[in-house]
Order: C-alpha cells, then sequence, then structure tokens
C-alpha cells in the first residue's frame, strides 16, 4: 500500500488583528475544512489554527494556506519556514486571489477564486513533482458540494459555520465578494443544506452567506425552503446569518427565519444618508436610508429577530460632524447590535484602486503593511478631515457607543421589540465583543496586542440585566 502523505492545512492570525481582536468574533476557517473534505484519504490531514495555537513547524509533503488581507503577512511568515525546508505551499483564499503575483513570492501556488473544482489537480500536480505556479477555480454551480470536516475545526469556536449560497450582483465599491465569488448569485439546493445541518452538532450557527435570502423570487422560494425544512426537521439551531436589507420584505420569510432558529440577521447598512451610500455604490440601500430603515427593522424585530447593523466610517462625504450623528442615529434607532469600522481600502476593490490612484493610502510598504488593513486602524488619507482627527473621532465614538449604559439601554429596547430574550442576547452579546474590540483600540492604541490571549475586562462580562 502506498505510503500516506501529508498535508498541513494553516489559518494564521497575526498578533494584532482588528476585529479578530475579540474571541467571540473569530469564525472557523470553513474554506480548511472544504479543502480538507476535498483531499483524499490516501493523505493526512493536520489542521493549525492560530486563533487557539501559535504555529509551530511539523512535517509535511505539502502545506495549504489561507488568509484574509490583514493575515497575510503572517501567512507568508509560515509559507517561508516550508519553503525552507523545500516542502511546497500552496495558497488560496481571498487575498491571495486578489494579489496572486505578491503571493508567488512567498508560496509555490496560487489557488484563485473557488477551490472545488481544481484542488484535485493541485494534488495530482504535486503527486508528479508538477506543481504549477496558479490554478483557477471555477464559479461552478453549487449543486452536490462535499460537506466540510467540521471534525479538524477547532471546538472553541462558538458557532459552527455553514454557507448555502456564493456571490454578490451588487458590487459595493469597498466589497471584494463580487471580485472573489462572482456577480452570479448561486444558491446550494436546500435539502443538500439541511442534510449538512444534520452533520453538525453545535446548536449554535453562522450562515457564512453574504445574503442568506437572495435578490430574486426564485432565491425567497429557496430560502423559504430551507428555513421550513429546518423547523419541520427539529433540527434546534439558534443562529445569526447575513442578509441585504430586502430581507425585511418579506414577513412571512422573516417568520419563518425564527420559526427556524434565526435571532439576529446582520445588515451591512454603511450609512443612514443617501449622500455616503451612493459615494460607494451602497445601490440596494439607497432610498431607504434613515427612515426607511425604520420600517424594515420594525418588521425584523415584529419576527422576534434582532438586527446587527453595520456602518462604515470614514466615507468620502464624512465630516467629523456627520460621524458624531451617524454614532447617534447607531444608539437611537431600530439597531440592536452595533457594528462600526473605518472604511478600509481592501485590495481587489474599486476603493482600493480609487484611493491608490488618488495617492491617498498611508501604508503601502506591503506585505508587511497589511496587518495595519484590519477595519480599525485609519490606513487612507480621509477627504474632509486629518488622518488623525478620522482617529479620534472614531475612539471618541466607539466610548460613547459601547458605554455599557447605552448597551442595557438598548438591550432593554431589543427585548421589547423582539419580545424574546434569546434575539436580545445575541444582540448583547455581539455588542460586548464589539466593546471588547473598541476597548482595546483606544487602551492598546500604538502597542502590540496579543489577540491569542487579550481577554475582556470583568465589565464586559457583566450578566444581561434586562
Ligand atoms: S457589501 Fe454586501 S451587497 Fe455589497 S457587494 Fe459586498 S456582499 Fe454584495
Amino acid at each position: 500500500m502506498a505510503k500516506c502523505k501529508k498535508l498541513v492545512l494553516v489559518n494564521p492570525s497575526p498578533l494584532r488583528t482588528g476585529l479578530s481582536v475579540s474571541p467571540n468574533s473569530r469564525f472557523s476557517p470553513l474554506g480548511l475544512a472544504i479543502v480538507a473534505s476535498l483531499t483524499p484519504d490516501n493523505w493526512e490531514v493536520e489542521l493549525v489554527d492560530e486563533n487557539f495555537e501559535t504555529f509551530s513547524f511539523r512535517d509535511a509533503d505539502l502545506v495549504g494556506i489561507t488568509a484574509f488581507s490583514s493575515a497575510a503577512k503572517r501567512a507568508y511568515e509560515i509559507a517561508s519556514i516550508y519553503r525552507a525546508h523545500r516542502v511546497p505551499v500552496v495558497m488560496g483564499g481571498i487575498h491571495a486571489s486578489v494579489c496572486p503575483d505578491e503571493a508567488l513570492q512567498f508560496v509555490d501556488a496560487v489557488v484563485i477564486g473557488e477551490v472545488e473544482s481544481v484542488w484535485h489537480n493541485v494534488l495530482d500536480d504535486v503527486a508528479s513533482g508538477g506543481l504549477k505556479s496558479i490554478y483557477r477555480g471555477s464559479g461552478e454551480q453549487l449543486h452536490n458540494l462535499k460537506t466540510p470536516r467540521r471534525t479538524m475545526l477547532n471546538p472553541g469556536y462558538k458557532f459552527a459555520s455553514i454557507q448555502t449560497s456564493r456571490g454578490c450582483p451588487m458590487d459595493c465599491d469597498f466589497c471584494s465578494v463580487t471580485e472573489f465569488n462572482g456577480r452570479r448569485y448561486r444558491r446550494r439546493p436546500p435539502e443538500q443544506v439541511l442534510n449538512e445541518l444534520e452533520t453538525i452538532p453545535q446548536e449554535l450557527l453562522f450562515f457564512v452567506d453574504d445574503n442568506i435570502v437572495g435578490y430574486g423570487p426564485h432565491d425567497r422560494q429557496q430560502a423559504l425552503e430551507l428555513f421550513q425544512g429546518m423547523a419541520s426537521r427539529g433540527l434546534n439551531k439558534r443562529w445569526l446569518c447575513q442578509a441585504s436589507l430586502n430581507v425585511a420584505d418579506d414577513e412571512v420569510l422573516l417568520e419563518s427565519a425564527y420559526q427556524a432558529g434565526c435571532r439576529m440577521i446582520f445588515v451591512g447598512l454603511e450609512a443612514e444618508v443617501d449622500e455616503a451610500l451612493a459615494g460607494v455604490n451602497k445601490r440596494l440601500n439607497l432610498s431607504r436610508s434613515a427612515s426607511a430603515y425604520s420600517g424594515a427593522f420594525d418588521r425584523i424585530h415584529k419576527a422576534g429577530i434582532a438586527v446587527l447593523g453595520a456602518f462604515i466610517f470614514g466615507l468620502d462625504s464624512d465630516t467629523p460632524e456627520k460621524l458624531y450623528r451617524r454614532t447617534e442615529y447607531m444608539i437611537n434607532s431600530g439597531v440592536d447590535a452595533m457594528q462600526g469600522t473605518v472604511l478600509t481600502p481592501l485590495p481587489g476593490t474599486r476603493v482600493f484602486r480609487q484611493l491608490r490612484e488618488e495617492n491617498r493610502l498611508l501604508h503601502t510598504n506591503f506585505p508587511d503593511d497589511w496587518d495595519r488593513y484590519n477595519m480599525t486602524e485609519v490606513v487612507f488619507q480621509p477627504k474632509n478631515m486629518s488622518v488623525g482627527e478620522l482617529t479620534h473621532v472614531l475612539r471618541d465614538c466607539g466610548r460613547r457607543m459601547y458605554d455599557l449604559r447605552v448597551l442595557k439601554e438598548k438591550a432593554g429596547r431589543t427585548l421589547k421589540a423582539t419580545g424574546h430574550a434569546d434575539s436580545t442576547l445575541f444582540a448583547w452579546q455581539a455588542n460586548l465583543s464589539y466593546r471588547t474590540i473598541a476597548l482595546a483600540e483606544s487602551t492598546y492604541s500604538g502597542s502590540v496586542l496579543d489577540a491569542r490571549t487579550f481577554s475582556p475586562s470583568a465589565t464586559d462580562c457583566l450578566p444581561i440585566t434586562v
């Protein structure tokens, strides 16, 4: 019998990583579990997850690594260790897909796009000694996807992750989803998702889709089948998903989502005024802003579900006064959990290209500077204020927004609006995670914070009192 080869998969995590400072806002590397599921049995597979353990060298015949941009430098450090031992390294994921030339300075091969259609070629080429530099995955239909090998993922993750769709037609200026997964929105058949859900032991789930309900009547019907199937199979999950604001257009769909266990929906609102939304091509929210948002929040609440509203600070039309107003809007609106991040020009986006052309990127010593592109550090010259001013406003707004009195008051309103303690708890815990991130930013500014050992202070863990 042929000797087993060994594949080591690595999820790199740099020391200080913006949003991932809070343990509760780190999500499992589902992509690596997918790669493991595509790897035949004659390969032994080990997964090293730096969210839980610092990488140390172990023997391998092949290394697979993935990274968001903020972790790219760390990924290259680990890759370089293996290349020094003449072990081939393949990199995939969003960063390598949009910066393949950079990645190829540190790794032997890059998988661009979705991995399913090309992983067997990578393994065959490794076996024959003919590894190529680039493998281009096709954005194919999502029928008959393999079930990710979740047993490889660290049990310390609070939420199990699952994906039901890929692709987004909206192509917002600051987002790289359309570049990576394409404009065509593709769904997995509900039956296959339900079968996969039955293999997941955890009660808490995160649907990682960018928009779980999609964009048309067919998508809506499939989402409905999924939610109804979850309820009728008695899966007993409680979950968080992401959706565009159109999720609030359909009360039947929202009601079934709640019955299936949905407790909070992450909605990319970005801003409360049309001027800011138009500036980043957030078409779906245009003309729905501010007053129209509140009708959407009401409908989501009526179904018993909390709203996690994500907002961007530092858009070209923003001034300090407008950002203070945005903060007050976040606090006083029907948003239950508040995410405020700084505009981050991620590679592969129009915002990145625009700011580079306008010479407004402040840190371009790549790959070293990628770890600054973490959604909390200002890495570009804002249009209507200095970098120092925007940084100061961000800290001020974070302190105001995540003040425990504000959060408790918000939790009281969420409980009243949704009528459900567990939806309120979802929102409360999300706010505490964002509070941890805001505290880390203001307390540890300029120093290196080890995301693996940082834990919130005791006051962050106050029990909910609503
Ligand atoms: S921000 Fe959301 S709607 Fe816009 S392109 Fe990205 S995934 Fe699509």
